[in-house]
């Protein structure tokens, strides 16, 4: 029989199978699981009249196969796709938004953190000491997992955001939880609270007292999920127009363009991925040509793509065998100031109505500049919901932006975080502290 292996990106830790890759989040050899290669799907295969999340069933099968969790995939993706992504048209003939923002904390993290907790639940056995989960945010991630493990039994979750640099609404989000979800603002900034956790999974002894896992984006079991909403959008423009859909997304550790780019591997009818990056310019100047040079991350107005050193480079290079010029040539990435995201949010909002998030906005910009071409259409992935950033917006529109009820709900409840200095030292104290 045959089982699908899962590899790091290092090279330096066994093969292992799906559900060990998701248990683990980070490989032990420090590098991300990637399938051993991506499995072509039959565009046939889908059903023509299935929702969201049979799409994403009928996508994801092929990585269950053989695994514990197969039987299990289409209950699981119920359960994370509960919600819609609707392509909506904009003003311009030639492009439509991606809307994933439909989920309870109103961002597109919602999706794959789910995912992950409803695998999670299953592999899980009741006898096991409990999991501890560690999340580096810039604001929408570390509460998309704390809404998707919030009072999980044998869960416990901690999130880590730099203090003063998530909006005022996100902070108190992710404070809102209480019981199992506890919030860690620190002082520094998100690639510090990604250090912080990357140490603490690479502590093997830490790792003996607790086990520990993360929810960032480097985790297997939220990336794939994030392929069906690409899928389910792709194949039904290609079934209504006939042609491929072409991405611009909004890009902070390059989670969500993997996934693009990866069910384009697989065969779905994808066609251009654009990057819109905000100032941060690591990937812009390494697509324009330039080395691979990782920084400290600057804070811009899309705060959740102030990202210097993109967490999933290394899966980007391994998906190209570590051919940067083919991958130059396959992607492109555009970076756009807070100026100009700023003119793009009005411009939208003043003369189309088209209110927007600002990470979204950077994506306004970038199709701002993208040409008309016969046949083709965009598709700008709307990633979070502007009631999130009304401190960046209401001052900008001068009106308020109405608050979709689940977050409404969710601030209604009081903050609870915790101070942590940016250090790998105190931060394992505190877990120790947890036990
Ligand atoms: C996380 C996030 C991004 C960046 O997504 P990546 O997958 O990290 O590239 C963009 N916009 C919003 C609103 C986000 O929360």
């Amino acid at each position: 029989m045959s089982v699908r292996r899962y590899l790091s990106t290092r090279d330096q830790a066994p093969a292992v199978s799906l559900d060990e890759a998701i248990a683990a989040g980070l490989a032990p050899d420090g590098g991300l699981y990637v399938p051993e290669r991506l499995p072509r799907v039959d565009l046939s295969a889908f059903d023509p009249d299935g929702d969201l999340a049979a799409t994403a069933a009928t996508l994801l099968g092929p990585f269950f196969e053989d695994g514990v969790l197969v039987q299990a995939l289409p209950a699981i993706c119920a359960e994370a796709f509960a919600f819609d992504a609707p392509l909506r048209p904009l003003a311009r003939p030639d492009a439509s938004v991606l809307e994933l923002f439909h989920g309870p904390t109103a961002a597109f993290k919602d999706f794959g953190a789910r995912f992950l907790a409803a695998c999670l639940r299953r592999l899980r056995t009741t006898d096991a000491p409990p999991l501890t989960i560690l999340v580096a945010t810039s604001g929408d991630t570390g509460a998309a997992v704390g809404a998707a493990f919030h009072r999980q039994p044998g869960v416990r979750v901690a999130i880590l955001y730099p203090d003063g640099r998530v909006s005022p609404r996100q902070a108190h989000q992710l404070g809102s939880f209480g019981d199992n979800v506890h919030a860690l603002r620190v002082a520094g900034s998100f690639d510090d609270c990604q250090r912080m956790v990357k140490a603490a999974l690479n502590d093997t002894a830490l790792q003996r007292e607790m086990p520990l896992s993360s929810a960032n984006s480097i985790s297997l079991g939220r990336l794939l999920p994030q392929m069906g909403y690409y899928a389910h959008a792709a194949l039904g423009w290609w079934r209504r127009h006939g042609a491929p859909l072409d991405f611009i997304i909004p890009t902070g550790n390059l989670g969500n363009v993997l996934a693009c780019l990866w069910a384009r591997g697989m065969g779905l009818p994808i066609g251009d991925i654009r990057l819109a990056c905000n100032a941060n310019r690591t990937l812009p100047e390494f697509f324009a040509g330039a080395d691979y040079r990782p920084r400290d991350a600057i804070a811009t107005l899309a705060n959740a793509m102030d990202v210097g050193a993109p967490s999933n480079f290394e899966r980007l290079r391994w998906t190209f065998d570590g051919d940067d010029d083919a991958l130059r040539r396959t992607l492109r990435a555009t970076s756009v100031d807070d100026a100009t995201i700023r003119a793009a949010l009005l411009r939208h909002a003043r003369d189309h109505g088209e209110v927007v998030c600002p990470h979204t906005a950077t994506a306004l910009a970038v199709l701002d500049q993208a040409p008309r071409r016969d046949g083709r259409a965009w598709a700008v992935v709307a990633t979070a919901h502007p009631a999130k950033f009304e401190s960046v917006l209401e001052p900008l529109l001068g009106q308020p932006v109405p608050m979709p009820p689940a977050l409404a709900s969710m601030l209604d409840r009081p903050e609870h975080s915790a101070p942590m200095p940016a250090d790998d030292s105190a931060f394992g104290q505190w877990l120790r502290a947890l036990r």
